[in-house]
C-alpha cells in the first residue's frame, strides 16, 4: 500500500516538471524516486520479516507450556508400555507436536476422575522432562486392584482421556540448588526422585551429588532399574543407588534387606552437618514416618507436615 501511494505522486511531479523546466527538475525527482524505492523496499522487507518473527515467537510461546495452574486439561492416551503385571508407562499426547507439559522439576500433576459418583484426585510425577520430550509426556503408574485413580489409569485404552491439572507441589528443583541430596523412596515414590535425578544427569553443569535408598517388597518390583543403574554406571562419583528389599531368595543379593532403619540411613545418607544437604522422602506413609524420625535422630531439622523447598527434610 505504501508503494502504491508513492507512484501516483511520482507521475504528477514528472508531468508538472516536463511543462516548465525539463532538465533541472526531472533529474532530482528521478533520484528522489530511486531513493524512495531503494529505501522503501528493504524497510518493508525488514518490517515484514519482523512481523513474521514476532508472530512466530508468539505462536511458539503460546504452544510451549500447556499446563495452566487452576485449569483442567484433557489428554489422550497415545501408547502404553507394560513393565510388570501391575505397572506400565503411559504416554499422553499434548495438543501440538512442539508443546511441552510445562512442569517445573520436582512438581507433579493431579489427575481427577469421577469414580462411583465421587470426584477423586491423586498426584503423579511424570518421568519425562520438558527439556527432552515435546508433544507428549510420560507417567509411570502402578495400578492397585482396590485403587481408584491408579486402577482407572490401568484400565485406559488408547485414545481414552484423563483430566489433569497442575503444576502442583512445593518442591522446585533448580540446578546446583543443593550440594548433596539424600533420597529415600518406596515403590512408586521413585517417580519424583527419578525426575530430579534425570534432570541432574542430563545437565553436565549440575554437580549435585545424589544418594538414593530405594525400598521395594521384592526385586521384581524395582521400577526404572535400568535407567537408575545407567546413571550410576556413567557417573559413579555423582550418583549412588542402594536397593532395599523386604525379602529375597537370592544368596548373591548385593543390596540391603529389611526396612529403612536408622543404621541404614546413617550408613548411606549424607550428614546433615555438611553444607547444602537436603533429604527427600516419598513412599508409603509408614516408611516416610520412620525415615522422618530417624532423620531427626541423625541431626536433620524436623520435617514439616507441609514441606517447603527450603526445608532440610522435604516430604513429597
Ligand atoms: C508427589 C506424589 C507423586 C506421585 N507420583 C506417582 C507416580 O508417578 N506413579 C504412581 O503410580 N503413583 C504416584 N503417586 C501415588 C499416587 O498419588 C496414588 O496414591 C496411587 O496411585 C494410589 O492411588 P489410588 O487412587 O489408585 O488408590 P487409593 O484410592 O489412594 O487407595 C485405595 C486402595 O488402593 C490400595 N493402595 C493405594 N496405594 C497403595 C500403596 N502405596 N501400597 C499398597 N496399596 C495401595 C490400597 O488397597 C488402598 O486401600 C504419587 C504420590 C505423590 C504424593
Amino acid at each position: 500500500m505504501y508503494i502504491q501511494a508513492a507512484n501516483p505522486n511520482q507521475h504528477s511531479m514528472n508531468t508538472a516538471t516536463a511543462d516548465s523546466a525539463p532538465t533541472e527538475n526531472i533529474r532530482p525527482t528521478g533520484e528522489a524516486n530511486a531513493f524512495n524505492r531503494s529505501t522503501l523496499i528493504p524497510v518493508v522487507f525488514i518490517l515484514a520479516l519482523a512481523i513474521r518473527y514476532i508472530s512466530m515467537r508468539r505462536r511458539i510461546h503460546a504452544n510451549k507450556a500447556v499446563l495452566k495452574k487452576g485449569t483442567f486439561h484433557k489428554f489422550c492416551l497415545v501408547s502404553k508400555t507394560v513393565l510388570t503385571h501391575n505397572t506400565a508407562i503411559y504416554n499422553f499426547g499434548l495438543p501440538n507436536a512442539d508443546d511441552v507439559l510445562g512442569l517445573p522439576i520436582g512438581q507433579h500433576i493431579s489427575i481427577k476422575e469421577n469414580i462411583d459418583g465421587k470426584d477423586i484426585m491423586r498426584s503423579y510425577t511424570p518421568t519425562s522432562l520438558d527439556s527432552e520430550t515435546k508433544g507428549s509426556f510420560e507417567l509411570l503408574v502402578k495400578s492397585y486392584p482396590n485403587g481408584n485413580i491408579s486402577k482407572f489409569i490401568g484400565n485406559l485404552n488408547i485414545g481414552d482421556e484423563i483430566n489433569v491439572c497442575g503444576p502442583a507441589g512445593n518442591y522446585h528443583y533448580e540446578p546446583n540448588c543443593r550440594n548433596k541430596l539424600g533420597m529415600i523412596a518406596g515403590g512408586t515414590g521413585i517417580a519424583p526422585m527419578f525426575q530430579i535425578m534425570k534432570a541432574i544427569y542430563l545437565n553436565p553443569k549440575d554437580t549435585t551429588e545424589v544418594t538414593l535408598l530405594y525400598g521395594n517388597v521384592q526385586e521384581a518390583d524395582i521400577l526404572l532399574r535400568k535407567e537408575l543403574d545407567e546413571m550410576v554406571k556413567m557417573r559413579p562419583d555423582q550418583f549412588k543407588v542402594i536397593y532395599l528389599l523386604d525379602k529375597t531368595d537370592r544368596d548373591d543379593w548385593e543390596g540391603e534387606i529389611g526396612y529403612v532403619t536408622l543404621d541404614l540411613m546413617e550408613k548411606y545418607m549424607p550428614s546433615p552437618k555438611e553444607e547444602g544437604v537436603q533429604m527427600l522422602l516419598c513412599g508409603p506413609p509408614r516408611m516416610v514416618g520412620s525415615a522422618k524420625r530417624n532423620a531427626v535422630t541423625m541431626g536433620y531439622a524436623r520435617g514439616k507436615p507441609l514441606s517447603k523447598m527450603e526445608d532440610q527434610v522435604f516430604i513429597f
